[in-house]
């Protein structure tokens, strides 16, 4: 497993990424070079997300090795995080429509076969379309994505397949994560 469930393996991730944060993050964060080779980026989200590490932990290392301004843009990043969280909390109503329109986008497609069927292929991995079938390989083997095959993903899901956003978020992992 890439992703090691425990507070050792966060560390040890963090510390390796610690010195590639500054220039080479600010570069290269935008390439997904695919599984197992996304050293551009922390890969820290799986860990964040389950409070393994914090925010606070991640940017007090970064920090201290590169200064206020060496890595400007991974600070960003984390704080992006902290941005939509905090914007959640301020707009709780956000929440419950996103679960009312869900159930009501579950219910529609459970009475239309061939939107459900679509969906079936979609989250099987079974499109056709080579690059969105490999992260739906990915995300359900690793319980990660690359920011940018998020983008892609989301693009593909609403644009190509004409799925709803809502049931995105219910493609589940090996860890019982998703991504939303
Ligand atoms: C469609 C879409 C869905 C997403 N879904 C999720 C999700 O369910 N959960 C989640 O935590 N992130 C989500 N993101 C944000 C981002 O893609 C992931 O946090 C990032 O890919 C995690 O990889 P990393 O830790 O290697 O990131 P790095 O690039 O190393 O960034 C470090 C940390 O900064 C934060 N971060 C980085 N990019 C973003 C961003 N674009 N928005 C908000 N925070 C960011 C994360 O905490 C991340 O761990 C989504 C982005 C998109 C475009």
């Amino acid at each position: 497993m890439r992703f090691a469930a425990s507070r050792d393996a966060a560390l040890e991730r963090l510390l390796a990424f610690v010195p590639r944060a500054g220039r080479t993050y600010a570069a290269q964060r935008n390439y997904d070079r695919g599984p197992g080779r996304h050293e551009a980026v922390s890969q820290l989200s799986p860990y964040v997300r389950h409070r393994v590490v914090t925010e606070a932990e991640v940017l007090a290392a970064v920090l201290e090795r590169h200064g206020t301004t060496g890595a400007a843009k991974f600070v960003d990043e984390v704080f992006w995080r902290t941005y939509w969280k905090g914007w959640l909390e301020t707009h709780p109503a956000a929440w419950t429509r996103y679960l009312r329109q869900l159930d009501q986008q579950r219910a529609e497609m459970n009475g239309d076969d061939a939107r459900r069927a679509d969906y079936e292929r979609a989250i099987a991995g079974a499109t056709g379309i080579e690059p969105f079938d490999a992260w739906v390989r990915e995300l359900t083997s690793d319980n990660y994505l690359h920011n940018h095959a998020r983008m892609w993903f989301a693009s593909v899901w609403i644009f190509t397949l004409r799925l709803p956003w809502e049931v995105k978020s219910q493609i589940c992992c090996n860890s019982g994560s998703s991504i939303a």
